[in-house]
């Protein structure tokens, strides 16, 4: 007598059905966790590049303090960028270049640094005859309320701001790579990652000699 017990003979393997459906299952699940990991991914560059930038506050403070408390120009008089002027503080040429642009080279021409200082705290030393004045540290009244400098977009340029932003409401060349925001670095030394659109719109007094 055949036991009820007994298992009804199948055939062995799997159906094309039960393959397709773990197939699926298994690609949606995918779907789910993929954008998470790169989330993650980006987060750990995020928090790199705040560490970069703290030590590039520390650089422009051990500079400011060899300059009689003058800061530096984002252009110098003779065409060296802000952090030529900053590598005898540095002493390191990576750490001027954001881990989300990885790609650009500190020794290319055209692309060394992910970072831009404010132009209203560190003006432009070109102009002539008589370039503008360098700001002193000690102009600046409220150091932890105003940005010293942020993530930037163009690889050439070397400066973040308001005076060529036309008629866009963001200040110019700030660049959003970091999980829908930036990292900046106030003249007090704190570094803060804010979304886009929180608190550092162009008219932001933030951007100003505070
Ligand atoms: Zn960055």
């Amino acid at each position: 007598m055949r036991s009820r017990y007994t298992v009804p003979q199948q055939n062995s393997g799997f159906t094309l059905i039960e393959l397709l459906t773990v197939i699926a299952i298994i690609a949606i699940l995918a779907s789910i966790l993929f954008p998470v990991f790169a989330k993650a991914r980006e987060k750990a560059r995020q928090s790199a590049c705040a560490s970069n930038m703290k030590q590039l506050g520390l650089a422009i403070m051990m500079y400011t303090q060899d300059y009689d408390g003058v800061l530096p120009y984002y252009q110098h008089p003779f065409g060296l960028a802000w952090y030529d002027d900053l590598q005898p503080y540095l002493k390191n040429r990576q750490i001027i270049v954001c881990p989300s642009k990885s790609e650009w080279n500190p020794d290319d021409a055209t692309h060394k640094t992910g970072y831009g200082l404010n132009e209203t705290v560190f003006p432009s030393g070109l102009g002539s005859p008589n370039p503008p004045a360098a700001i002193a540290l000690a102009e600046i009244g409220s150091p932890s309320e105003t940005i010293g400098g942020a993530d930037k977009n163009q690889g050439n340029v070397y400066m973040v701001g308001q005076s060529f932003s036309g008629s866009s409401s963001w200040p110019y060349n700030v660049d959003t790579r970091h999980n829908e925001g930036a990292n900046f670095l106030f003249m007090d030394g704190h570094v803060k990652w804010m979304r886009k659109g929180a608190g550092w719109s162009r008219s932001n007094e933030l951007w100003d000699l505070n």
